[in-house]
């Protein structure tokens, strides 16, 4: 029965397999003949550091300043622009039947104009399309181009009745916008294509997408949200399967014109991400992860969350991050204009995190001017230090994983509870810990992509395979360390539930279950160790405490080896009212909620409850304590930086050929967590310890926002530095 139910979907995953397999043989093959076959330094995607990006609107051509923009280009050094070329709108005279040309078009050809100007000024320049929407003409030309819903109706954009919203898995994108792309590059030969919400706009129930699901799946469109129906989860499958086959599609048409440019799907994130982050990494020599801005309650560390996510997937090919100019909430200010405190912290943070910043304006006409001077001043120190911003890898021991699969089939439609706000509560912990750290996709667990860290930490990682937990099985067997929470392994890849943990010989618990909660005023007791009499270092700084706040959910867990001399035990749920009535009825247990083992270099917590979560949700400095601690513990080595000194920061440390640098981005500021930050308020002295690399020895030391020479001490193999005050931004860069 379940291997019934399952064949469907392992012939959609085969599939997916193979087509990627084509592919890379597609592209052996091409490196393999001589005569086509691109020098390695003549790709461009590694060359720019600093990208600009004008979206022209429809009104733009004959009114726009081309001079000015090719002038701003330059002034900002920037190396790459991504121009608006077609889709909803052609800014060229294109000949393609229903490719719309813009109203203002006339005879003139904007895109052309500003293409040939960047290339004089020796730029990169990629060709921006946005398939997602088209005019009324094609409705009635090509019925079955435009996206139907679940009613069956044509839809209409929700934003501007003019248009109409397109099917992205049909002929629309297949053959009309293939045509485009070819259009593009016959006529400018530009660098590459960069499509804007080329993956469609929600689901589809147009007549293509019925038919072509139904001879891949033999299955009816689903009409349920639940990754749990079988038509569903087919239907993610057969979807990601599509879109792979758009951009290996669009990808290879480009390459036949221009071997050396690329496809570049507006794609990519984290868990709540919808494309295969292995797979994404695969098929792209770049990316941009476009996250404009903040909004919403929402810390600015987010944006550098973003560079690690898509570095999880790329590695280390050019991860550019896309950021406005502008307020980034639902109701689109587009025209708007940020504070120049939020966008400095916010690139900074991009920066810190290994990201190519890439600035974008809608529209040539600047009705506010103000972020001019401020996205100048931003690229301009970064081209005075470039030679510091080009990474060649990550310094971090920890690393934290995420898993696309854990939110689509365990998170289903309350992925961001279940599963994201997991990851942000652990990630936040670190970043006040000041613990410099990756990500890393759950796809990518092969001893290759770990072989850097020492320590994972698995943020309630639910739904993982056998082989997932074999290869963190190997990872622990060689000395590794995990920290894993909640409800971690307890579900198969495809989000069913197991018997029992698929760690459970690593945690040292098994399942019992139910889960429990949510909980109402619960607790921990701060315990003592049984033989030694002593506090558990994961306890440092708690001892006093007696006991600390529990989370909110548990799952009920049975020990396998000594769990009564647990240093944290439940002290159950009693009620919160009557005031009279508010005392513990159970004062003291032997029920364990961390577990803790070691066996060589290795060392495991596992915490059998939210705390990460709940972490996020109320913040609670006791658990920053202890999450802090744990990582501390677990990772049973030196931090490769240690920074000392008041504030939040989020700490990056990168080796450079010839050099290492230690990002420091203040954060301290009370619209830390709901910008837009008013003003830069600087932090006071920070003492930076970094562990320099054997065999080398620091040369020089130098700090690239302040300017000065710092204070410097070394000894052996380790460097300290002052940093007297950090403004935004502060980058200890170190010669070896
Ligand atoms: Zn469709």
């Amino acid at each position: 029965m379940i291997e019934k139910r399952f064949t469907r979907r392992k012939f959609l995953h085969r599939s997916a397999v193979a087509s990627l397999a084509a592919r890379i043989n597609l592209k052996a093959s091409t490196s393999d003949s001589a005569a086509t076959a691109p020098t390695k330094a003549a790709e461009w995607f590694d060359r720019p550091m600093r990208w600009a990006q004008l979206t022209l609107v429809e009104n733009d051509p004959g009114q726009y300043d081309l001079r000015f923009w090719l002038d701003y280009f330059k002034r900002v050094h920037a190396e790459a622009a991504c121009l608006s070329a077609g889709g909803c709108v052609a800014y060229y005279p294109t000949k393609i039947p229903l490719h719309y040309r813009s109203a203002w078009l006339g005879n003139s050809d904007p895109f052309g104009d500003l293409l040939a100007g960047c290339r004089k000024q020796s730029m990169v320049v990629i060709a921006r399309t946005d398939p997602h929407a088209t005019h009324a003409d094609t409705l009635n030309a090509h019925p079955d181009w435009i996206a139907v819903d679940a009613e069956g109706r044509k839809r209409r954009h929700w934003a501007d009745p003019d248009f109409y919203v397109t099917c992205a898995l049909g002929p629309y994108n297949f053959e009309f916008m293939t045509q485009v792309h070819r259009e593009i590059m016959t006529l400018y030969h530009p660098d590459g294509i960069f499509s804007n919400r080329w993956a469609g706009s929600g689901m589809c129930y147009c007549e293509n997408c019925q038919r072509n699901f139904k001879a891949a799946s033999g299955m009816e469109l689903p009409r349920s949200r639940d990754p749990h129906d079988p038509q569903r989860r087919a239907y993610i499958g057969w979807r990601q399967q599509r879109l792979f086959e758009l951009w290996k599609l669009w990808d290879g048409e480009i390459r036949k014109i221009n071997p050396l440019a690329r496809f570049i799907p507006n794609a990519g994130g984290g868990a709540l991400s919808d494309l295969d982050m292995k797979t994404v990494g695969e098929m792209a020599d770049t990316l941009v992860a476009d996250r404009q801005a903040r909004h919403g309650l929402m810390p600015p560390w987010a944006n550098g969350k973003n560079g690690k996510e898509f570095r999880a997937g790329l590695g280390p090919k050019p991860i550019i991050g896309l950021f406005s100019v502008g307020l980034e909430e639902p109701e689109r200010w587009k025209d708007s204009v940020q504070s120049e405190a939020e966008i400095r912290i916010w690139v900074a943070d991009g920066i810190a995190n290994g990201l190519r910043p890439w600035f974008t304006k809608f529209s040539g006409t600047l009705y506010d001017r103000r972020w001019l001077d401020v996205v100048q001043s931003i690229f301009e120190w970064h081209t005075r230090s470039e030679r510091y911003l080009r990474n060649v890898k990550s310094l971090a021991r920890v690393a934290m994983v995420y898993s696309q699969q854990t939110a689509t089939f365990y998170g289903g439609e309350k992925a961001q509870q279940k599963v994201e706000d997991h990851t942000l509560g652990f990630y936040h912990a670190l970043v006040e810990a000041r613990v410099p750290f990756e990500m890393v996709h759950d796809r990518l667990l092969d001893s290759r992509h770990l072989d850097n860290f020492k320590l994972l930490i698995l943020p309630n990682i639910a739904a993982l395979s056998d082989q997932q937990c074999a290869q963190l099985r190997q990872f622990v067997e060689h000395g590794g360390s995990l920290i894993a929470t909640f409800e971690t392994s307890l579900y198969d890849e495809w989000g069913e539930r197991r018997k029992d943990f698929g760690l459970a010989d690593i945690f040292g618990a098994r399942f019992k279950g139910p889960v429990e909660g949510p909980m109402q005023n619960s607790y921990l007791r701060v315990e003592r160790d049984k033989v030694s009499g002593q506090y558990h270092p994961i306890l440092a700084g708690l001892e006093s405490a007696g006991r600390i706040i529990n989370g909110v959910y548990r799952v009920p867990v049975d020990g396998l080896d000594n769990a009564s001399n647990a240093p944290l035990t439940l002290i159950p749920s009693y009620p919160d009212l009557p005031m009279e009535e508010v005392f513990p009825r159970a004062p003291k247990t032997d029920i364990a909620e961390v577990f803790l083992r070691e066996s060589g270099r290795s060392r495991i917590v596992y915490f059998p409850w939210d705390i990460d979560r709940v972490f996020w949700e109320v913040m609670c400095v006791d658990h920053a304590q202890l999450l802090r601690n744990s990582v501390e513990w677990a990772a049973n080595e030196e931090k490769p930086v240690t920074v000392t000194g008041p504030g939040v920061l989020d700490v990056t440390v990168w080796r450079q050929h010839g050099s290492i640098t230690v990002h420091l981005v203040n954060l301290t500021n009370p619209m830390m967590m709901k910008g837009p930050y008013r003003e830069l308020i600087p932090v006071g002295e920070q003492r930076v310890r970094v562990r320099l690399p054997e065999g080398t020895r620091a040369q020089k030391v130098q700090l690239l926002v302040g300017g000065q020479q710092p204070h410097t001490q070394e000894t052996s193999g380790v460097v300290e530095i002052t940093v007297p005050s950090i403004a935004a931004h502060e980058v200890v860069a170190i010669d070896l």
